[in-house]
């Protein structure tokens, strides 16, 4: 391949060719500083201006009011999993689950192991084709918080209305954060890992109310890197962040605020989802989506009559350049990934194909 394809791959995902040529341009020398970003000093002036530049710009495109704080850890999406019941779990609570996917069940499952964990909705009898109506959920009693996915990324469902409680509501957003419009004011932590709609893998942004941020003050047996407390009153610097995965989301935000924010690429996503949806609904059944419900904009999951179909659409996609579209190996079948940075041409790259393939077979 001597040229760029068309990436459908999950996470790590396509990223905007502008923010790779930056990036490119200033990889031996930034800002004539004679080094590379990667060579610095994370406590100098220019790394400290990059994380400002990007917790500003995240609060900007995410809307988030006063009372907030962006942090940028490490450990993954999966790290976050445990370091929330650490914080806000106390012995006497129950932490609730809306468990609509694997990561989600993942998530549960470690709250179970640190404390008392409650599912208090699942669609897992479903085969997760969908995620829970607000009807479905039932909290236990001495709720700690609620923990929702906004996104399934293996299944390719969304919650399009979040459900509203008065108790914490923590969310796991790592596969659509910033692909849509939604009211972060009612979210007390939004988690989100960024190879899926931010950037490079190795940096996980965690979104977190001062409310919250009181609770982990007051947890003194923690180890010190577990505590949400210990990076926030170190602006994200207590040790060593990932700064070049860093510079490249700042890069990414940049590049969104180009687009036109939120706002206009929540449209771009819908219209490319759209593009891809309509084939699959005007397929008389040869393309099957998963979801019956709530579809994702971001994932999107299908399937065909038959693995050896299903083998085959994997290749000839392949061979046109178009990547990435096997789908996970607990769902099967087939999952395009256009997350903010897929450009519609690819989409409808996909379309065409899935047309033309259609008739052929
Ligand atoms: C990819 C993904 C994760 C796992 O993220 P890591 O950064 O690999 O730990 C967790 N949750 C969701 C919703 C994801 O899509």
């Amino acid at each position: 391949m001597n040229k760029r394809v068309y990436n459908f791959y999950a996470g790590p995902a396509t990223l905007p060719e502008n923010v790779l040529k930056t990036a490119q341009t200033e990889l031996l020398n930034y800002q004539n500083s004679g080094m590379s970003i990667m060579e610095m000093s994370h406590r100098s002036p220019s790394v400290e201006k990059v994380m400002s530049s990007a917790e500003q710009s995240i609060k900007e495109l995410l809307n988030i009011p006063e009372g907030y704080r962006v942090l940028f850890l490490q450990g993954g999406a999966s790290s976050q999993f445990f370091m929330v019941p650490y914080n806000f779990l106390p012995k006497n609570k129950v932490a609730n689950y809306l468990v609509t996917g694997s990561f989600a069940e993942k998530a549960y499952q470690e709250g179970a192991q640190i404390g008392q964990a409650h599912v208090a909705a699942t669609t897992k009898e479903l085969k997760y084709t969908r995620v829970n109506t607000p009807d479905e959920i039932s909290l236990s009693k001495d709720v700690a918080y609620v923990h929702l996915t906004s996104n399934n990324t293996i299944y390719g469902t969304q919650w399009d209305k979040f459900p509203e409680f008065d108790v914490p509501l923590i969310a796991d957003m790592s596969s659509d954060i910033l692909s849509r419009q939604f009211d972060a004011s009612k979210f007390d932590l939004i988690y989100a890992g960024a190879q899926k709609n931010l950037g490079p893998a190795g940096v996980t942004i965690v979104v977190i109310s001062n409310d919250l941020l009181e609770i982990s003050a007051q947890q003194k047996t923690l180890p010190t890197m577990l505590n949400y407390t210990t990076h926030a009153q170190k602006d994200s610097l207590y040790n060593t962040p990932s700064v070049f995965p860093i510079y490249i989301v700042n890069l990414v935000l940049e590049w969104l605020k180009e687009q036109g924010g939120v706002v206009e690429v929540e449209k771009q996503n819908r219209h490319k989802a759209g593009i891809i949806y309509d084939i699959i609904d005007q397929s008389d059944g040869f393309y099957q989506g998963h979801a019956q419900r709530d579809r994702s904009i971001m994932n999107i999951t299908f399937r065909l009559q038959n693995e050896d179909l299903e083998k085959k659409f994997v290749q000839e996609t392949a061979d046109k350049g178009l990547i990435g579209l096997k789908g996970h190996r607990s769902v099967g079948g087939i999952r395009a990934s256009i997350y903010n940075a897929m450009p519609v041409s690819g989409c409808q790259a996909l379309a065409d194909f899935m047309i033309n393939f259609m008739r052929n077979n």
